[in-house]
């Protein structure tokens, strides 16, 4: 089988690269060992927020947002408004807030910090008791990523690009510092371009061939409960230090915790959700949200978010090899970084000018190999 490009892994990343090649002429082979969006894509909260810790992801998160519901028009799997309040029970916070509010007004966006009396009144059904604050940016929302991975893949499709599900992938073809193509399952994929968007599963393929990536596998929890009657319409929470997270989801609510600091196995991992869990989050919500107190969890689940040493993603061509391409290391972050990634990393690929400078993202920025411990990805600095 030949193509211009094999791109390996078909979660948002890799759908999303080949959306934007297809797009733009080549003849796109996507390949994954199981079906499209069905690790941490398929397990994602999907906030898509403007409330970032640096400029690369404030750029990142607004040109994602663009391109997403350029996909998927608003209301139909799409973007849902709902208002995202991060909320802190250190005052240290508040300064930080109150600079990050300024950095998003100057983009257009609303933002506002409330603190007190203002935001229990703005907000009657939350517990406000231990809280210093919280920021709101009420134009904010969240995606449903399994299906913005659908949507490009779908798109993708309609310009001929083709799927192999099922065809893990063991070996790359290289010739000298060349790369040929891939052995995927039992179908060996000729191309001039191997782009790499196997999440955490990137650093052992790379590794069997002798590359070193700074990347590593880290479990992060989520869980949905029952329709509850009478839940007042909520913004999406995110309360901090801890990370516990909520969002709507139906008439219900999809509820989260932050990163785990431990390296994961990608190929041993516990993708069921650890029974503390539902104890910790049924004790914050009835802390925080007394009318979610009696939510019944219907499911909860475990996915691979992907660490990098400064929780910055890597995307370009690895040094050293020729047509090796990798779009990696969201750090957690990967509905809000992947997109605008994808499409310039194709830019790239098209040899086109790219609307984002990938340079920052070099993929062998580090000299610290696999030697850095994992940190939060969604944080407020
Ligand atoms: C519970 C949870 C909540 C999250 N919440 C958010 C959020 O609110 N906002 C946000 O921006 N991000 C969030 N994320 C992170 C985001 O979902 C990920 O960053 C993003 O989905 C990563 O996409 P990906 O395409 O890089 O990887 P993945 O979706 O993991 O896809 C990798 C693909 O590679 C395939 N693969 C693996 N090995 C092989 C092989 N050998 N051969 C072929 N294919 C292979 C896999 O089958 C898989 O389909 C969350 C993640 C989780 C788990």
């Amino acid at each position: 089988m030949k193509a211009d490009v094999v791109v390996v892994g078909a979660g948002i990343a890799g759908t999303g690269v080949t959306h934007f090649l297809a797009e733009g002429g080549l003849r796109v082979v996507l390949v994954d060992r199981n079906y499209p969006g069905q690790e941490a894509t398929g397990r994602s909260a999907g906030f898509l927020v403007s409330q970032h810790w640096n400029d690369h992801d404030a750029a990142l998160a607004r040109a994602s947002r663009e391109i997403i519901t350029g996909v998927h028009p608003e209301g139909e799997s799409g973007f849902t408004t709902s208002g995202f309040l991060r909320l802190t029970s250190r005052e240290e916070d508040i300064p930080v807030m109150r600079d990050r509010a300024r950095e998003i007004q100057k983009t257009g966006i609303q933002a506002e910090v409330l603190k007190g009396r203002k935001l229990s009144r703005r907000f009657p059904w939350l517990r406000s008791a231990g809280l210093a604050g919280g920021l709101f940016t009420p134009e904010d929302g969240y995606v449903d990523p399994y299906e913005v991975a659908t949507g490009f893949l779908e798109r993708a499709r309609a310009q001929g690009a083709e799927l192999l599900v099922n065809s893990p992938v063991k070996k790359l073809t290289i010739q000298g510092t060349r790369v040929r193509g891939v052995v995927a399952g039992k179908t060996t994929v000729e191309a001039d371009a191997v782009v790499l968007t196997l999440g955490p599963w990137t650093r052992g393929l790379l590794h069997a061939h002798g590359i070193e990536l700074s990347v590593k596998g880290y479990r992060v929890q989520a869980l949905v409960t029952a329709p509850i009657p009478d839940l007042p319409a909520l913004p999406m929470l995110h309360e901090i230090p801890h990370g516990y997270y909520l969002r709507p989801e139906g008439t219900g609510l999809l509820v989260g915790d932050g990163t785990e600091y431990d390296e994961a196995d990608p190929e041993t991992y516990d993708r069921e959700a650890d029974f503390a869990l539902y104890t910790d989050l049924a004790a914050w919500l009835t802390r925080r949200v007394p009318s979610a107190a009696a939510a019944m969890v219907t499911r909860g689940w475990a996915g691979l978010c992907q660490a990098t040493p400064d929780r910055l993603p890597l995307a370009g061509e690895l040094a050293g090899w020729e047509g090796l391409y990798v779009l990696v290391g969201f750090n957690g972050l990967g509905v809000m970084r992947s997109p605008p990634l994808a499409q310039a990393l194709a830019a790239h690929l098209l040899g086109r000018p790219a609307a984002l400078d990938l340079d920052p993202f070099r993929p062998d920025r580090f000299e610290s190999g696999l030697d850095f411990p994992i940190h939060e990805g969604f944080t407020l600095q």
